[in-house]
């Protein structure tokens, strides 16, 4: 069985004051143990959440480059994270795509980087309101996925974000149906295309608007292994979506 994970993207949000009550909160929490969590604050504090966070509870970046160590003004690198003891990174998310620019290709070229150099990933896709309008929500996953694959062959070290992007920020959430479908079509996709084992093992996502009161419904579908939480993950409610599938 997969084991459910739950992953919070704080994105450019806290402060160092704001951070530590998140971490706090967390450590004090009871957290139901059968779940993988893993929060993601912004670059500057991750030093200071991994060293005062409850070790079960793993940290990502937001994003990693994939170069080795070297002339890269504001980038950082793989091995920076695993020094750090950051043995996670979001890679692909729909900020980082359209607002920075990132294609298919280079989310595939750095999620190689980062399984290669043993950061696991947590890799996001998902269409726009306009894609999903035109009836393309599949094919633009099958394309962002197709671009991966060609890269990757390490796949125990990637959990895959679903998000929407008209979910994201808009208290707009996925019905539990809509959410289903594409997870369903994900999981076909990597069955036909890398192996059967893939698709059993690989945890799929949904992230888009998740709080504390959709999460359970949510969490009920046979192809939904957790969520990736963007606003939710700096407020209380984040304990009640890791605890979502009790
Ligand atoms: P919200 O939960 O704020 O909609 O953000 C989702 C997201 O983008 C997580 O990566």
């Amino acid at each position: 069985a997969r084991k459910f994970f739950v992953g919070g993207n704080f994105k450019m949000n806290g402060t160092i004051e704001s951070v530590k009550n998140i971490v706090k909160n967390l450590n004090d929490a009871q957290l139901d143990p059968n779940v993988e969590v893993v929060i993601a604050p912004p670059a500057l504090y991750l030093l200071l959440v991994r060293e005062n966070l409850n070790p079960n509870i793993q940290v990502a970046a937001q994003n990693v480059y994939d170069k080795p160590n070297g002339a890269f003004t504001g980038e950082i690198s793989v091995s920076q994270l695993k020094d750090s003891n950051i043995n996670w990174t979001i890679l692909g998310h729909s900020e980082r795509r359209t607002i920075l620019g990132e294609s298919d290709e280079v989310v595939a070229s750095k999620t190689k980087f980062a399984t290669d150099g043993g950061v696991s990933v947590i890799w996001c896709c998902g269409e726009s309101l306009e894609e999903r309008e035109a009836g393309q929500t599949i094919s633009v996953i099958e394309k962002q996925l197709k671009a991966v694959a060609a890269k990757i062959d390490n796949w125990k070290n990637v959990v895959i974000a679903y998000e929407p992007i008209w979910a994201i920020g808009t208290g707009k959430v996925a019905s539990v149906e809509q959410a289903q479908e594409v997870h369903a079509a994900i999981r076909s996709w990597l069955k036909a295309n890398i192996s059967e084992q893939v698709a059993e093992e690989t945890r799929i996502l949904y992230g888009g608007s998740v709080n504390g009161k959709n999460c359970k419904d949510l969490a009920k579908e046979k192809d939904i292994d957790g969520f990736l939480v963007g606003g939710a993950s700096l407020k209380p409610e984040f304990v009640e979506i890791i605890n979502s599938n009790q």
